[in-house]
Protein backbone atom coordinates (compact mmCIF):
# COMPACT_ATOMS: atom_id res chain seq x y z
CA UNK A 1 0.00 0.00 0.00
CA UNK A 2 1.07 3.67 -0.99
CA UNK A 3 1.03 6.08 1.49
CA UNK A 4 1.06 9.49 0.05
CA UNK A 5 1.84 12.73 2.30
CA UNK A 6 1.41 16.59 2.23
CA UNK A 7 4.84 16.74 4.30
CA UNK A 8 6.28 20.34 2.92
CA UNK A 9 8.73 20.66 6.17
CA UNK A 10 12.14 21.41 4.54
CA UNK A 11 12.99 17.78 5.78
CA UNK A 12 9.77 16.35 4.03
CA UNK A 13 11.44 18.22 0.83
CA UNK A 14 14.19 16.70 0.63
CA UNK A 15 13.25 12.48 1.01
CA UNK A 16 12.63 11.34 -2.62
CA UNK A 17 9.02 9.89 -3.26
CA UNK A 18 6.49 10.24 -0.40
CA UNK A 19 8.05 12.36 2.03
CA UNK A 20 6.97 10.13 5.11
CA UNK A 21 5.93 6.60 6.35
CA UNK A 22 2.41 6.81 8.19
CA UNK A 23 0.98 3.72 10.13
CA UNK A 24 -3.05 2.50 10.16
CA UNK A 25 -2.91 5.10 13.39
CA UNK A 26 -1.74 7.66 11.95
CA UNK A 27 1.75 7.71 13.86
CA UNK A 28 4.62 9.33 11.33
CA UNK A 29 7.63 7.06 11.61
CA UNK A 30 10.75 9.04 11.17
CA UNK A 31 13.19 7.09 13.56
CA UNK A 32 14.87 3.56 12.67
CA UNK A 33 17.01 1.80 15.37
CA UNK A 34 19.22 -0.60 13.68
CA UNK A 35 21.19 -3.37 15.65
CA UNK A 36 24.13 -3.55 13.42
CA UNK A 37 25.48 -6.91 15.10
CA UNK A 38 23.81 -8.97 17.85
CA UNK A 39 27.10 -9.63 19.66
CA UNK A 40 28.47 -7.80 22.76
CA UNK A 41 31.71 -8.42 24.79
CA UNK A 42 28.72 -8.19 27.79
CA UNK A 43 26.26 -10.69 29.08
CA UNK A 44 23.79 -8.85 31.11
CA UNK A 45 21.25 -10.57 32.88
CA UNK A 46 18.43 -8.78 31.75
CA UNK A 47 19.13 -9.28 28.11
CA UNK A 48 20.69 -12.51 27.38
CA UNK A 49 21.43 -16.11 29.06
CA UNK A 50 25.19 -16.90 29.87
CA UNK A 51 25.83 -19.15 27.23
CA UNK A 52 23.76 -17.06 24.85
CA UNK A 53 24.13 -18.52 21.39
CA UNK A 54 24.48 -15.85 18.41
CA UNK A 55 23.26 -15.77 14.81
CA UNK A 56 25.38 -17.63 12.06
CA UNK A 57 27.48 -14.86 10.53
CA UNK A 58 26.00 -15.08 7.43
CA UNK A 59 22.43 -14.42 8.45
CA UNK A 60 23.46 -10.81 9.50
CA UNK A 61 23.29 -7.98 7.42
CA UNK A 62 26.63 -6.85 5.87
CA UNK A 63 27.21 -3.15 5.92
CA UNK A 64 26.07 -2.36 3.14
CA UNK A 65 23.05 -4.18 3.29
CA UNK A 66 22.32 -1.96 6.94
CA UNK A 67 23.84 1.52 4.55
CA UNK A 68 21.16 0.34 1.89
CA UNK A 69 18.19 0.09 4.87
CA UNK A 70 19.16 3.12 5.96
CA UNK A 71 19.41 4.92 2.95
CA UNK A 72 15.92 3.88 1.88
CA UNK A 73 14.25 4.93 5.16
CA UNK A 74 16.09 8.15 5.18
CA UNK A 75 14.76 8.53 1.29
CA UNK A 76 11.32 7.82 2.68
CA UNK A 77 10.81 10.34 6.00
CA UNK A 78 13.03 8.75 8.46
CA UNK A 79 15.11 11.36 10.08
CA UNK A 80 16.62 9.74 12.97
CA UNK A 81 18.88 6.75 13.03
CA UNK A 82 20.00 5.05 15.98
CA UNK A 83 23.19 2.23 15.91
CA UNK A 84 22.85 -0.31 18.85
CA UNK A 85 23.06 -3.93 19.06
CA UNK A 86 24.58 -5.96 20.55
CA UNK A 87 27.33 -3.84 21.15
CA UNK A 88 27.80 -1.84 18.27
CA UNK A 89 31.23 -1.02 18.26
CA UNK A 90 32.28 -4.64 18.78
CA UNK A 91 31.60 -4.86 14.77
CA UNK A 92 34.59 -4.46 12.37
CA UNK A 93 34.18 -1.41 10.08
CA UNK A 94 31.07 0.14 11.97
CA UNK A 95 32.65 3.62 12.47
CA UNK A 96 33.12 3.35 8.56
CA UNK A 97 29.50 2.50 8.60
CA UNK A 98 28.55 5.38 11.19
CA UNK A 99 30.45 8.21 8.58
CA UNK A 100 28.64 6.64 5.38
CA UNK A 101 25.31 6.90 7.15
CA UNK A 102 25.76 9.88 8.89
CA UNK A 103 26.47 11.70 5.06
CA UNK A 104 22.79 10.23 4.07
CA UNK A 105 20.71 13.80 2.65
CA UNK A 106 18.01 14.66 5.05
CA UNK A 107 18.94 12.34 7.72
CA UNK A 108 18.84 15.06 10.62
CA UNK A 109 20.78 12.71 13.68
CA UNK A 110 22.82 10.11 13.80
CA UNK A 111 23.23 8.32 17.38
CA UNK A 112 24.43 5.52 18.98
CA UNK A 113 23.92 3.13 22.70
CA UNK A 114 26.59 1.48 23.68
CA UNK A 115 27.97 0.17 26.60
CA UNK A 116 30.33 2.04 26.68
CA UNK A 117 33.63 -0.67 27.04
CA UNK A 118 35.28 0.56 22.95
CA UNK A 119 35.24 3.95 24.01
CA UNK A 120 38.11 5.27 25.15
CA UNK A 121 39.73 3.96 21.82
CA UNK A 122 36.95 5.14 19.41
CA UNK A 123 35.12 8.06 21.25
CA UNK A 124 36.54 10.27 18.82
CA UNK A 125 36.68 8.57 15.77
CA UNK A 126 32.85 7.80 16.11
CA UNK A 127 32.53 11.53 16.77
CA UNK A 128 34.55 12.83 13.72
CA UNK A 129 32.32 10.15 11.88
CA UNK A 130 29.12 12.24 12.65
CA UNK A 131 27.32 10.65 15.47
CA UNK A 132 26.08 13.69 17.57
CA UNK A 133 24.73 11.58 20.58
CA UNK A 134 25.38 8.93 22.30
CA UNK A 135 23.91 6.58 25.35
CA UNK A 136 25.69 5.29 27.27
CA UNK A 137 24.50 2.09 29.91
CA UNK A 138 25.77 2.15 33.31
CA UNK A 139 23.88 0.15 35.72
CA UNK A 140 26.23 0.15 38.66
CA UNK A 141 29.02 2.16 40.19
CA UNK A 142 30.27 -0.61 42.25
CA UNK A 143 32.93 -3.04 40.14
CA UNK A 144 31.99 -6.62 41.99
CA UNK A 145 27.79 -5.67 41.56
CA UNK A 146 28.52 -4.10 38.05
CA UNK A 147 30.39 -7.31 36.95
CA UNK A 148 27.51 -9.73 38.40
CA UNK A 149 24.87 -7.38 36.19
CA UNK A 150 27.32 -7.60 32.95
CA UNK A 151 28.54 -11.01 33.81
CA UNK A 152 31.46 -9.74 31.97
CA UNK A 153 31.97 -6.19 32.09
CA UNK A 154 34.49 -4.02 33.60
CA UNK A 155 33.56 -0.92 35.41
CA UNK A 156 36.83 0.75 35.43
CA UNK A 157 36.86 0.69 31.37
CA UNK A 158 33.24 1.76 30.75
CA UNK A 159 34.18 5.04 33.33
CA UNK A 160 37.03 5.85 31.28
CA UNK A 161 35.00 5.64 28.16
CA UNK A 162 32.20 7.53 29.76
CA UNK A 163 35.32 10.16 30.21
CA UNK A 164 36.78 9.53 26.52
CA UNK A 165 32.81 10.42 25.68
CA UNK A 166 32.83 13.99 27.41
CA UNK A 167 35.88 14.40 26.02
CA UNK A 168 35.42 13.85 22.49
CA UNK A 169 32.66 16.47 22.47
CA UNK A 170 29.24 14.69 22.04
CA UNK A 171 26.17 16.55 22.59
CA UNK A 172 24.04 15.69 25.05
CA UNK A 173 25.41 12.09 26.96
CA UNK A 174 23.22 10.22 28.28
CA UNK A 175 23.14 7.08 30.85
CA UNK A 176 20.85 4.30 30.30
CA UNK A 177 20.37 2.13 33.61
CA UNK A 178 17.84 -0.89 34.06
CA UNK A 179 17.10 -0.76 37.70
CA UNK A 180 16.31 -4.40 39.05
CA UNK A 181 14.76 -4.76 42.42
CA UNK A 182 17.31 -6.10 44.83
CA UNK A 183 20.35 -6.11 42.63
CA UNK A 184 21.21 -2.56 41.81
CA UNK A 185 17.96 -0.20 43.33
CA UNK A 186 19.54 1.05 46.19
CA UNK A 187 22.30 2.76 44.05
CA UNK A 188 19.48 5.05 42.13
CA UNK A 189 21.02 8.03 43.66
CA UNK A 190 24.46 7.19 43.63
CA UNK A 191 23.92 7.17 39.55
CA UNK A 192 21.75 10.32 39.60
CA UNK A 193 25.02 12.20 41.67
CA UNK A 194 27.53 10.67 39.46
CA UNK A 195 25.48 12.03 36.33
CA UNK A 196 24.95 15.84 37.85
CA UNK A 197 28.92 15.34 38.78
CA UNK A 198 30.12 14.75 34.96
CA UNK A 199 27.08 16.90 33.70
CA UNK A 200 25.60 14.59 31.95
CA UNK A 201 21.84 12.95 31.61
CA UNK A 202 20.59 9.62 33.08
CA UNK A 203 17.20 7.74 32.22
CA UNK A 204 16.36 4.39 34.35
CA UNK A 205 14.54 2.20 31.89
CA UNK A 206 11.90 -0.57 33.34
CA UNK A 207 13.18 -3.97 32.52
CA UNK A 208 11.04 -5.54 29.36
CA UNK A 209 10.23 -9.22 29.19
CA UNK A 210 12.19 -9.77 25.62
CA UNK A 211 13.73 -13.39 25.51
CA UNK A 212 14.08 -15.96 28.27
CA UNK A 213 17.26 -14.95 30.52
CA UNK A 214 16.53 -17.89 33.06
CA UNK A 215 18.50 -15.28 35.89
CA UNK A 216 15.78 -13.96 38.13
CA UNK A 217 11.65 -13.67 37.98
CA UNK A 218 11.17 -10.50 35.89
CA UNK A 219 7.98 -9.46 37.72
CA UNK A 220 10.40 -9.84 41.35
CA UNK A 221 12.98 -7.44 39.79
CA UNK A 222 10.22 -4.89 38.81
CA UNK A 223 11.51 -1.90 40.33
CA UNK A 224 9.10 0.84 38.93
CA UNK A 225 10.11 4.15 37.61
CA UNK A 226 7.74 5.86 40.43
CA UNK A 227 9.33 4.27 42.97
CA UNK A 228 13.12 5.59 41.77
CA UNK A 229 11.24 8.94 41.58
CA UNK A 230 10.26 8.50 45.39
CA UNK A 231 13.81 7.04 46.08
CA UNK A 232 15.56 10.35 44.04
CA UNK A 233 12.93 12.60 45.96
CA UNK A 234 14.87 12.24 49.33
CA UNK A 235 18.21 13.46 47.64
CA UNK A 236 17.52 15.77 44.71
CA UNK A 237 14.73 18.16 43.46
CA UNK A 238 13.42 16.74 40.26
CA UNK A 239 11.47 19.77 38.66
CA UNK A 240 8.88 18.44 35.23
CA UNK A 241 9.69 19.33 31.36
CA UNK A 242 8.63 18.92 28.72
CA UNK A 243 11.82 18.48 27.14
CA UNK A 244 11.43 15.29 24.67
CA UNK A 245 14.15 13.70 22.64
CA UNK A 246 11.64 12.00 20.47
CA UNK A 247 11.56 8.82 22.36
CA UNK A 248 9.36 7.65 25.04
CA UNK A 249 11.33 8.96 27.84
CA UNK A 250 9.76 11.72 30.61
CA UNK A 251 12.19 13.79 32.07
CA UNK A 252 13.01 16.25 34.90
CA UNK A 253 15.91 18.77 35.45
CA UNK A 254 17.89 19.03 38.67
CA UNK A 255 17.89 23.05 39.59
CA UNK A 256 21.46 24.11 39.45
CA UNK A 257 22.89 21.33 36.87
CA UNK A 258 23.18 20.49 33.74
CA UNK A 259 21.47 16.54 34.32
CA UNK A 260 18.22 15.59 32.84
CA UNK A 261 17.15 12.55 34.70
CA UNK A 262 14.58 10.78 32.22
CA UNK A 263 12.05 7.74 33.03
CA UNK A 264 11.78 4.92 29.99
CA UNK A 265 8.35 3.38 31.60
CA UNK A 266 6.73 0.68 29.39
CA UNK A 267 4.86 -0.91 32.15
CA UNK A 268 3.81 1.86 34.43
CA UNK A 269 3.11 4.40 31.75
CA UNK A 270 2.85 2.93 28.36
CA UNK A 271 4.39 5.59 25.67
CA UNK A 272 2.66 3.67 22.41
CA UNK A 273 0.59 6.42 21.49
CA UNK A 274 3.20 8.60 20.33
CA UNK A 275 5.61 5.51 18.98
CA UNK A 276 7.22 7.01 16.06
CA UNK A 277 10.07 4.56 15.85
CA UNK A 278 10.44 0.50 14.30
CA UNK A 279 13.65 -1.72 14.31
CA UNK A 280 15.87 -3.73 11.99
CA UNK A 281 17.28 -6.40 13.54
CA UNK A 282 20.97 -7.31 13.07
CA UNK A 283 19.36 -10.59 10.57
CA UNK A 284 17.33 -7.91 8.81
CA UNK A 285 13.58 -8.35 9.98
CA UNK A 286 11.88 -5.30 10.22
CA UNK A 287 10.10 -5.05 13.49
CA UNK A 288 7.37 -2.64 13.17
CA UNK A 289 6.94 -2.89 17.76
CA UNK A 290 9.54 -3.85 20.25
CA UNK A 291 6.70 -6.11 21.88
CA UNK A 292 5.00 -7.09 18.93
CA UNK A 293 6.34 -9.57 16.32
CA UNK A 294 4.79 -7.92 13.17
CA UNK A 295 8.08 -7.86 10.97
CA UNK A 296 9.16 -7.83 7.32
CA UNK A 297 12.04 -9.72 6.12
CA UNK A 298 14.60 -7.13 4.19
CA UNK A 299 17.12 -9.40 4.53
CA UNK A 300 15.14 -11.84 1.71
CA UNK A 301 14.08 -8.37 -0.68
CA UNK A 302 17.97 -7.14 -0.33
CA UNK A 303 19.50 -10.56 -0.95
CA UNK A 304 16.54 -12.09 -3.19
CA UNK A 305 16.56 -8.73 -5.39
CA UNK A 306 20.20 -6.90 -5.21
CA UNK A 307 20.06 -3.41 -5.72
CA UNK A 308 16.04 -3.08 -6.61
CA UNK A 309 15.55 0.02 -4.26
CA UNK A 310 12.19 -0.11 -6.10
CA UNK A 311 11.05 -3.11 -4.51
CA UNK A 312 12.85 -2.12 -1.02
CA UNK A 313 11.17 1.08 -0.87
CA UNK A 314 7.67 -0.60 -1.34
CA UNK A 315 8.41 -3.42 1.12
CA UNK A 316 8.91 -0.78 3.92
CA UNK A 317 6.13 1.63 2.89
CA UNK A 318 4.03 -1.47 2.87
CA UNK A 319 4.96 -2.73 5.96
CA UNK A 320 3.57 0.73 7.94
CA UNK A 321 -0.09 -0.85 7.67
CA UNK A 322 1.25 -4.03 9.77
CA UNK A 323 2.32 -1.71 12.23
CA UNK A 324 0.64 -2.71 15.75
CA UNK A 325 -1.21 -0.27 18.57
CA UNK A 326 1.18 -1.05 20.87
CA UNK A 327 2.72 -3.62 22.85
CA UNK A 328 1.37 -5.72 25.61
CA UNK A 329 4.30 -6.48 27.88
CA UNK A 330 3.29 -9.06 31.13
CA UNK A 331 5.96 -9.74 33.52
CA UNK A 332 4.19 -12.64 34.79
CA UNK A 333 3.31 -14.47 32.23
CA UNK A 334 6.42 -16.58 29.81
CA UNK A 335 7.95 -14.11 27.49
CA UNK A 336 6.03 -13.96 24.42
CA UNK A 337 8.24 -11.85 22.75
CA UNK A 338 11.33 -15.16 22.05
CA UNK A 339 14.20 -12.86 20.61
CA UNK A 340 16.48 -11.34 22.86
CA UNK A 341 17.17 -7.58 23.13
CA UNK A 342 20.34 -7.48 21.88
CA UNK A 343 19.14 -8.67 18.52
CA UNK A 344 16.19 -6.20 18.45
CA UNK A 345 18.17 -3.29 19.18
CA UNK A 346 17.19 -1.79 22.46
N1 LIG B 1 25.05 -2.95 24.09
C1 LIG B 1 24.55 -1.63 24.09
C2 LIG B 1 24.18 -1.18 25.48
O1 LIG B 1 24.08 -2.01 26.37
O2 LIG B 1 23.98 0.02 25.65
C3 LIG B 1 23.40 -1.42 23.14
C4 LIG B 1 22.36 -2.50 23.06
S1 LIG B 1 21.42 -2.74 24.55
C5 LIG B 1 20.32 -4.03 24.04
C6 LIG B 1 20.46 -1.25 24.57
C7 LIG B 1 19.79 -0.94 25.87
O3 LIG B 1 18.80 -1.92 26.13
C8 LIG B 1 20.71 -0.91 27.07
O4 LIG B 1 20.59 0.34 27.73
C9 LIG B 1 20.21 -2.02 27.94
O5 LIG B 1 20.35 -1.72 29.29
C10 LIG B 1 18.77 -2.12 27.51
N2 LIG B 1 18.17 -3.44 27.74
C11 LIG B 1 18.64 -4.66 27.40
N3 LIG B 1 17.77 -5.64 27.73
C12 LIG B 1 16.71 -5.02 28.31
C13 LIG B 1 15.48 -5.47 28.86
N4 LIG B 1 15.15 -6.76 28.90
N5 LIG B 1 14.62 -4.54 29.35
C14 LIG B 1 14.93 -3.21 29.31
N6 LIG B 1 16.08 -2.72 28.81
C15 LIG B 1 16.96 -3.61 28.31
FE1 LIG C 1 25.38 -6.43 25.62
FE2 LIG C 1 23.98 -4.20 25.80
FE3 LIG C 1 22.76 -6.60 26.04
FE4 LIG C 1 24.36 -5.75 27.96
S1 LIG C 1 22.45 -4.77 27.32
S2 LIG C 1 24.38 -7.80 27.04
S3 LIG C 1 25.89 -4.64 26.86
S4 LIG C 1 23.74 -5.82 24.26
Amino acid sequence: MYVATTDRSPAGAAAKGPSALIDRFGRRVTYLRISVTDRCDFRCVYCMEPDQRFAPREEVLTLDEIEAVAAAFVALGARKIRLTGGEPLVRPGVVGLMARIAALPGLDELVITTNGSQLTALAQDIRAAGVRRINISLDSLDPGRFRQITRKGDLAKVLAGIDAAIAAGFERIKLNAVILRGRNHLEVPDLVGFAVDKGINISFIEEMPLGSIGDHDRAEAFYSSDQIRQDLAAHFTLVPTTETTGGPARYYRIPDSETRVGFISPHSHNFCADCNRVRVTAEGRLLLCLGQEHSLDLRAILRGHPGDRERLDQGIREAMQIKPEGHEFDLRAQPVIFRHMNLTGG
